[in-house]
């Protein structure tokens, strides 16, 4: 029989964190059920404008979920059948899922080896060999897809090399949308914030996203005042005035229990951020001081960037027994994501195969994301990087 580990750490450990705030988030819960105002409505609002406030832009929208604010801003940008979206594939399903949904085709770059974001060169260098100019339309010619946007992911918490996008928005008339859903408070090198730099940025209060909600929730922000008006509407099954439609929209709500809670957590987010920063640094010192260097790729963050470390994510080699390893040692860890999109089989139909997307395909086999929470302790960082250490012994 395995001997029992020494002490168990946890992927993430709401219950800490929920000890610390359980009095306001109490209070704030009671005050929604004695209100009985439970979809939109104050809490909702007064979420937005904080919100939109925190991320530097004019107008938040409150929806359903992180997907649903994906959907509802491709929705809003018109993206529809015949349409293209270019993003990576290198992310969560739900990316290039909404694109899909929507009867449009992805178009899946490569990532940056060194930060697994979305990687402008690969984007470029695919707009050079597979896009035309056509009626001051970019038009994709293998397919035929006129590009609508473009959709990079700041995955793990660190901001996408954005300029360069921009510079490919502006050139052919195309939209950005931000899926910031990992992202909340992330800066770019200038000092704007993840969400406010696209035509559309998206938030994702899933409870294991660094601002998270007792159940799901997102949100849609901007700064363009015709976007956001679309963008209220069709959350609202695109009805204006109510029960009179121009517009097909859904279901895409925010409930006010959601909003509440995370009023309550927003207050917290800048010192549960700075806990992440500094657990993330601690483990960069103490997996160099275990010489670990050569087994072990540390991440990397971009100068002057914010990243916020949603995930701590390494590139090991024989990962798969190094994460079996560390859960026998108790550890809890997790492989963000093991199946880059081009290759998953849904989206067989779009024509991809292994490797189209090598740097994607690479870091899909070889990174593991380690236990980042705020709440982790030094003991705790020290038993996971001795652990590792003990794997490559
Ligand atoms: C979590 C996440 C989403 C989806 O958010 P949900 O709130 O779970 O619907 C989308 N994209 C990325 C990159 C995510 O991490």
């Amino acid at each position: 029989m395995a001997e029992k580990p020494k002490m168990t750490v946890p992927l993430l450990d709401l219950k800490a964190q929920y000890r610390t705030i359980k009095e306001p988030v109490q209070k704030a819960i009671d005050d929604v059920c004695e209100s009985q105002w439970f979809v939109m409505g104050p809490k909702v609002k007064e979420l937005e404008e904080r919100v939109a406030e925190y991320s530097q832009c004019k107008y938040g929208i409150g929806v359903s979920s992180g997907t649903d604010a994906l959907l509802v801003a491709l929705m809003a940008l018109e993206v529809g059948p015949g349409n293209a979206v270019i993003t990576t594939p290198y992310t969560f399903f739900a990316t290039g899922g909404v694109i899909a949904r929507l009867g449009a085709s992805p178009i899946f770059c490569d990532i940056d080896a060194t930060t697994f974001n979305l990687d402008p060169v690969t984007v470029e260098a695919m707009i050079e060999k597979d896009c035309d100019v056509s009626n001051g339309s970019l038009v994709h010619r293998p397919s035929g897809d006129t590009v609508k946007a473009i959709m990079p992911v700041h995955l793990y918490g660190q901001t996408v090399d954005i300029q360069p996008f921009e510079k490919l928005a502006r050139t052919y008339g195309i939209g950005i949308v931000e899926d910031a859903a990992q992202a909340i408070g992330s800066e770019f090198g200038d000092g704007r914030r993840a969400g406010s730099v696209g035509s559309i940025g998206c938030f994702s209060f899933f409870p294991s996203k660094n601002l998270g909600a007792f159940g799901d929730g997102g949100m849609c922000v901007t700064n363009d005042s015709e976007l956001a008006e679309r963008l209220q509407v069709l959350r609202l099954h695109g009805g204006k005035p109510k029960y009179y439609h121009s517009m097909i929209g859904g279901n895409f709500r925010l409930d006010a229990l959601q909003a509440a809670v995370l009023l309550v957590k927003l207050a917290y987010l800048d010192g549960w951020t700075s806990g992440r920063q500094s657990n993330a640094h601690a483990y960069n010192d103490a997996i160099e001081r275990a010489g670990l260097d050569k087994s072990v790729v540390r991440p990397i963050e971009q100068p002057g960037c914010r990243h916020i470390y949603n995930q701590y994510v390494i590139r090991v080699e024989r990962r798969d027994e190094l994460r079996q390893f560390l859960s026998d040692a108790g550890i809890g860890s997790e492989i963000y994501y093991p199946v880059p999109l081009h290759v998953q089989k849904c989206f067989a139909y779009l024509g991809y195969s292994e490797g189209d997307c090598p740097e994607s395909e690479k870091a899909a086999a070889e990174t593991l994301a380690v236990p980042v929470y705020p709440e982790l302790g030094p003991e705790q960082i020290e038993y996971v990087v001795d652990t590792i250490s003990s794997f490559y012994a």
